[in-house]
């Protein structure tokens, strides 16, 4: 089975859909290459599964193009597309056996029995369910439903393999443990997979790449790592991860550069592009370190000095509001067994270290 996935390309070119006045996608460019897990990001109404169905052919576009393996498919009805969808709601029938259900499309498209059987089987041998062939859906768990509506999607042997928000019914636990699960098969199958999530954590743990879309607009299209570490804008920022953000202006003297502040003061920065003038930075919370007045500090970095608003303990860190002058920063520490930390009310010296301070992209001009 594994070696009849052809890896395909997928490209949405300008592609545009409103109803009515309301514009659901304004002018969306993807390309997806070959073999990737993508996934499409982006908060409740944001257009993500619009995009699916667009690609799956039950919507078409006012404006744009839309390619899978370098053919043009904007006009072509979705049966003739040979793309597989995983629904939200797997859309298992409850009154037939779990192989019944992966079966039901192989006869849709009048294979040969002998065909049907073992194509059927060897879905549900992939998905680790080659015992429950004679069970009905309601006699499995959650994940296992989960799984037998993947297979019944790889069985038609689709050139791309879509999947509309495929954890979200699953508890957090058997989240995690299935998002293992979906990337070892897509990587064995190697099929072109797009992936719709409204779960930013999810999206980064399994995704090659992402793109993010608010308001039916690409925000930006990179790597987990490419969204996180250099965001494009204030909104991916904020949407991916946790971020503090603080306006102020950028001071150059020579070599040495500070981002200058009413809030918070001075901070020295290091390695700037940016030029001199108004300027926002945004600083993750655990690229901050707490430390209680009167203890030796670490040069490399700026220090201000803080009192401790709130204390939340999650276990792995603790996250801390800490008030400094005007601003309030979200600061996680990790915790060790022990170390008692720091309680409300407490007062601390917040290091900052200048190579983990981003100065944010075309920041200055925007209001918040
Ligand atoms: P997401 O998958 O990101 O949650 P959707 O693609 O489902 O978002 O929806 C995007 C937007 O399109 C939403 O604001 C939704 O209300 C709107 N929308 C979807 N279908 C219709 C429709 N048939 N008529 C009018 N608006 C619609």
């Amino acid at each position: 089975m594994t070696e009849r996935f052809k890896k395909v390309r997928v490209e949405f070119e300008n592609v545009s859909l409103a109803y009515g006045k309301t514009r659901v996608l304004t002018d969306v460019s993807i390309a997806i290459e070959p073999g990737e897990f993508f996934a499409l990001l982006g908060p409740s109404g944001s257009g993500k599964s619009t995009l699916l169905r667009l690609l799956a052919g039950f919507l078409q576009p006012q404006a744009g193009a839309i390619r899978v393996a370098g053919e043009d498919v904007t006009r072509v009805p979705p049966w003739e597309r040979d793309i597989g969808m995983v629904f939200q709601n797997y859309a298992l029938w409850p009154h037939m056996t779990v192989r019944q259900n992966v079966a039901f499309g192989l006869e849709e498209r009048r294979l040969p029995r002998a065909e049907v059987e073992r194509r059927a089987a060897a879905a549900l041998e992939l998905v680790g369910l080659g015992e429950f062939g004679a069970r009905r859906p309601g006699q499995l768990s959650g994940g296992q439903q989960q799984r037998v509506a993947v297979a019944r999607t790889i069985a038609i042997e689709p050139k791309v393999l879509l999947l509309d928000e495929p954890l979200s019914n699953l508890d957090a636990k058997l989240r995690i443990h299935m998002r293992v699960e979906l990337l070892a098969l897509q990587r064995k199958l190697g099929i072109t997979t797009i992936f719709v999530t409204h779960d930013q954590e999810e999206a980064l743990s399994i995704a090659d790449r992402v793109a993010v879309l608010d308001q039916g607009v690409i925000q930006q299209v990179g790597t987990p790592v490419e969204l996180y570490d250099t965001p494009a804008n204030r909104f991916i920022a904020h949407f991916v991860g946790t971020i503090n953000f603080l306006r102020g202006t950028l001071e150059t003297s020579g070599t040495r550069t500070v981002f200058r502040s009413e809030a918070l003061g001075e901070i020295a920065m290091a390695g700037v592009a940016a030029s001199a003038g108004p300027a926002e930075i945004a600083i993750r919370p655990h690229a901050m370190q707490l430390a209680a007045p009167g203890k030796p500090l670490d040069g490399g970095r700026t220090w201000l000095d803080g009192t401790v608003t709130e204390r939340e303990f999650l276990g792995e860190f603790v996250r801390y509001n800490v008030k400094i002058g005007a601003a309030d920063l979200v600061v996680d520490q990790p915790h060790y067994m022990g170390e008692p930390g720091f309680a409300p009310g407490a007062r601390v010296r917040v290091g900052i270290n200048p190579a983990q301070v981003k100065v944010l992209k075309a920041a200055a001009e925007r209001e918040a």
